[in-house]
This record gives C-alpha cells, sequence and structure tokens, in this order.
C-alpha cells in the first residue's frame, strides 16, 4: 500500500497519480513505476524491522536500497536515522572499550 500523503507523479507528465495502473492525463503505462515504489515500501518495511530489532547496520542498507528505487522525503529521513543510530551504537563501543581507544 502507498502512503496516502506521498503521492506520486507520472514521470512522463508529472500528473499526480493514485491506485491506477495508467496515468489518468496522458495515459502513460504506470506499472514500472508502481513496481519499483511498492519494492521501495517493502524494503523500508524491512528497514523499520531491523530498526526494531536493533539491526542498524542491516536498516541502514535496506533503508539506502529503497531510496535508489525509489527515493521520497520520508525514505531519506529513515535512512538517516539508521545511519545516526549506527554510527551513534559504535560510539557507545568505543566509549565502552575506553577513551583512550577513541581516534584524536
Ligand atoms: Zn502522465
Amino acid at each position: 500500500m502507498i502512503e496516502s500523503h506521498e503521492s506520486p507523479k507520472c514521470p512522463v507528465c508529472q500528473a499526480r497519480f493514485r491506485e491506477s495502473s495508467t496515468c489518468s492525463r496522458c495515459g502513460a503505462d504506470l506499472v514500472p513505476l508502481i513496481r519499483l515504489i511498492a519494492g521501495a515500501y517493502r524494503l523500508r518495511l524491512e528497514a523499520r524491522q531491523a530498526l526494531q530489532t536493533g539491526d542498524y547496520e542491516q536498516a541502514r542498507k535496506l533503508a539506502s536500497e529503497a531510496q535508489v528505487l525509489c527515493s521520497t522525503p520520508k525514505g531519506k529521513d529513515l535512512r538517516l536515522l539508521s545511519s545516526w543510530l549506527l554510527l551513534n551504537k559504535s560510539l557507545e563501543l568505543q566509549h565502552l572499550l575506553g577513551d583512550e581507544a577513541m581516534p584524536a
């Protein structure tokens, strides 16, 4: 399912579309685009699940793949969050190992 506030646009004429396989304005075939959006959506879903299990590295990978397929502002946030959590986790590890292990 496509999130309601994210309105994808026809790549040909930029008309917004929702749940139709052809563009209502220019008649372009939107199926390949819809597949990309659905693929990205699924990847982000998996990324969120990875975040919940604390697998930030996997989350960042999935979120990045989703952005390559179909970039959205929300997807960008998800990728940023995953990157930040991953960075935070590694900094925390360095802290646990002692401040001397931190690079200057
Ligand atoms: Zn169109």
